[in-house]
């Protein structure tokens, strides 16, 4: 299926032309993400955590201690809503009211699974760690039976899934065009400083292309409606 299928959790209702429901859409946002917002109640109280995050195929692994409320809550049972946003600019429209933002953000609803074989696990801390920094797993230690057992990994399938984008210039009021202000898009986008070597390394040791290099996966929205 090209497509995930909405659901009436899932179904846009205002700024519906901006939904989107293609998994390549779906997956460029997730992949150019670097943390998400997990989102589920746990004791009658709503909560919100702020987690790194990978997607592997059809899913997103989450990872955090074997105490973490939030991967304690979702493992044993908790709903998630898990969200991710990419701020793309800010849309100076000439009205207060038409001042916005140029985004794209995925919203997945689902339960989560505990990831518990030992290689399953291996492997999601490692899409986490190359989701980050790619390259990156090949030069580290990798985890340890007992770091492997420290850690809950979780997986939450991408089934209920939705995306919206905004593009392009303000969509002003007819009679606002003629108003004096200036108007149109501030585009924002994450980028890396150089980078800053650990102050135990040894003075002559380079740092490595993906960090003198690092850069997110771009994939420029595409040109919805807005
Ligand atoms: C970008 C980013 C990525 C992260 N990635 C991971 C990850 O992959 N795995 C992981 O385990 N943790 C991650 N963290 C840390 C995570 O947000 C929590 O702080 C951590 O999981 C603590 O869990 P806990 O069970 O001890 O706290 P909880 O019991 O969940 O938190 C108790 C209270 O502490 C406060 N609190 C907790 N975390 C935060 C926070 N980040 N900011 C402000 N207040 C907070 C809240 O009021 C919360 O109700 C990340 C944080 C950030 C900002």
């Amino acid at each position: 299926m090209e497509r995930y299928e909405p659901t009436p959790l899932t179904t846009l209702r205002r700024g519906s032309t901006r939904a989107r429901y293609e998994r390549e859409t779906v997956h460029h946002i997730l992949d150019e993400a670097v943390f998400c917002h997990v989102s589920f109640a746990t004791l009658g109280r709503p909560a919100c955590i702020p987690m790194a995050f990978a997607r592997l195929g059809e899913s997103i692994v989450l990872h955090g201690s074997t105490g973490n409320r939030a991967l304690r809550a979702l493992r044993d049972g908790a709903e998630a809503c898990v969200s991710v946003t990419l701020l793309d600019g800010l849309v100076l429209g000439r009205s207060a009211f038409r001042t916005s933002v140029n985004y794209r953000s995925v919203v997945v609803y689902g339960r989560a699974e505990e990831v518990e074989d030992p290689a399953e696990k291996q492997a999601a801390l490692r899409s986490i760690v190359e989701a980050a920094i790619p390259g990156r797993w090949q030069d580290v230690r990798h985890p340890s039976e007992t770091e492997l057992q420290l850690v809950m990994v979780l997986r939450i399938p991408l089934v209920e899934v939705s995306a919206k984008v905004r593009t392009g210039p303000p969509a002003d009021k007819e009679e606002d065009y003629a108003l004096g202000c200036w108007a149109g898009v501030i585009p924002l986008h994450q980028s890396a400083a150089a980078p800053v070597a650990d102050p135990r390394l040894p003075a002559e040791r380079p740092p490595p292309r993906y960090a003198t290099h690092y850069q997110r996966p771009a994939h420029p929205p595409e040109e919805a409606a807005r």
